[in-house]
């Protein structure tokens, strides 16, 4: 089966391989670091998780690139009201947001950018699309002037003839409805940050640090750009119009957008005010694991109405598949073999892979793997699962956990249980088997930080409490 990607460019499910074949070199708009970003943005950076995932588990290597918008109006007013520097302002909010990534077992891209540390490169672009007549200036800054770019609409599928009026838009919060022309290069008004430069002193218009900081690290064109839908138009169609105007190459070969996480029939915004931030879930008791299961079980270009009864059914199903999990470790099964049932383990273990490959359907992987689960639970009540069928079935929930990655409990304040205490040990012995080191070390990290002692012994992992 191959692994095929629904491309908003084209509007079709098409084939994915990445342009050299074996690394995959993807670009994602990352968090305006303004506040702490909210669980609908992390339902988009929880879908390029799994994009990410499921493109490892295919034998592809990454390279990925998200950049961190420390620069924009909203950043502005905030740290001048705070009497802060835009660096001294950004820099809480950036960490909040590694963190609550990192909480939230978001793999780190292979590289974050900062769009203050490329202001020199967006420069000499915006030279570049001037020597090429695709800009005008205009009290002092720099517009892209879209009726120099013909294809401009493709992505967003729009048809803009005639509807170009050379209207300007120069702010960062942008219209969804008309294009105008946007702004490159922002001339300092009294009182704002700038940079000094052939441009003038001002500072970057949101759209141009994406195209800049994708191309320099990742090439003139790239193999996947991912964001929310929100971005379509008019941030994602200004960065085709940018590089494109630039290089005369395509930008980015597949286009992947998440769609929204609602609240109550209403998109989750900052600006409608019917948002949670992570530390907002955590403080109510619910685990990192819920929310992760909860923002990456409906598929990403489905709508995903976010309630905290759907947030308990999330808990209660990863509560399922770790006391099965518990059940192949803890239980005594008869020997013999049952070919069968390492046949049912074989055909879920692909109906898995199947329901990613086809655009990242979770759902159907999740079925496949509950499905089997209640399957091998049965077998195991009538003693018919044998001692033989336990590798395959820790085979799979392996392949589960390295593209879900929620069998692994949080280790919270306080005190561990005992079976909480084996989970994380069966974990890390998982993790091993999957040659991530990185992750076993973790665990057995986390577990000496709550106090527990392992020891590797040739029967197996036995563990202690230190006194
Ligand atoms: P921003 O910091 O506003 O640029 O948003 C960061 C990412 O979150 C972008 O990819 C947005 O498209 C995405 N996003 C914003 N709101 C939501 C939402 N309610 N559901 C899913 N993704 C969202
Ligand atoms: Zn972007």
């Amino acid at each position: 089966m191959p692994l095929r990607f629904y491309n908003t460019l084209t509007q079709q499910l098409e084939d994915f391989q990445p342009l050299d074949g074996k690394t995959v070199r993807m670009y994602t708009c990352g968090p305006t670091v303004y506040h702490y970003v909210h669980i609908g943005n992390f339902r988009t950076f929880s879908f390029q998780d799994i994009l990410r995932r499921t493109l490892a588990a295919r034998g592809f290597a990454l390279d990925h690139v998200m950049n961190i918008t420390d620069v924009e109006d909203k950043i502005i007013r905030n740290a001048m009201a705070a009497g802060q520097t835009i660096n001294e302002y950004t820099a809480q909010y950036t960490k909040a947001f590694m963190d609550d990534a990192a909480q939230l077992r978001l793999q780190r891209p292979e590289r974050f950018v900062f769009a203050t540390d490329h202001i020199d490169d967006m420069v000499s672009a915006i030279q570049g699309l001037a020597q090429r007549q695709h800009t005008y200036l205009s009290d002092g800054s720099t517009y892209f002037r879209i009726a120099t770019f013909p294809p401009y609409g493709k992505l967003s599928h729009t048809n803009f003839t005639g509807n170009i009026a050379g209207a300007r838009v120069e702010v960062d919060e942008y219209d969804k409805d008309d294009a105008r022309d946007f702004v490159l290069w922002k001339a300092q008004k009294p009182g704002e940050p700038g940079w000094e430069t052939p441009l003038g002193s001002g500072r970057p218009g949101w759209h141009i640090e994406c195209s800049v900081m994708a191309m320099k690290y990742l090439g003139e064109t790239i193999d996947i750009h991912t964001g929310g839908v929100d971005l379509v138009f008019p941030h994602h169609e200004n960065e085709i119009a940018q590089a494109e105007a630039l290089t005369g190459k395509p930008f980015a070969r597949f286009w992947l957008h998440a769609e929204h996480l609602m609240v109550e029939g209403q998109k989750m915004s900052k600006s409608l005010g019917n948002f949670f931030t992570l530390r907002d879930i955590l403080d109510k008791g619910y685990s990192p694991e819920a929310i992760r299961y909860l923002l990456v079980s409906v598929p990403y270009r489905k709508q995903l109405n976010f309630t905290f009864d759907g947030l308990k059914a999330a808990a209660t199903s990863i509560d399922r598949l770790r006391n099965f999990q518990l059940r192949l470790l803890n239980e005594r099964f008869p020997a013999g073999s049952n070919a069968a049932l390492d046949q049912r383990t074989a055909q879920a273990l692909e109906a898995f892979h199947a329901g990613l490959d086809e655009d990242l359907n979770t759902a159907g992987a999740l079925a496949a793997v509950f499905e089997y689960v209640r399957d091998a639970n049965t077998a195991m009540d009538a003693g018919q699962f044998t001692s033989a069928n336990t590798p395959a079935a820790r085979s799979l929930l392996a392949a589960f956990d390295a593209v879900f990655d929620v069998l692994r409990p949080t280790v919270a304040e306080g005190a561990l249980s005992d079976s909480g205490i084996e989970a994380l040990i069966l974990a890390r012995t998982q993790a091993k088997k999957a040659r991530d080191f990185a992750k076993a070390d973790q665990i057995r990290q986390d577990l000496l930080d709550q106090g527990i002692v392992l020891e590797d012994t040739k029967d197996g992992v036995r563990w202690k409490r230190k006194s």
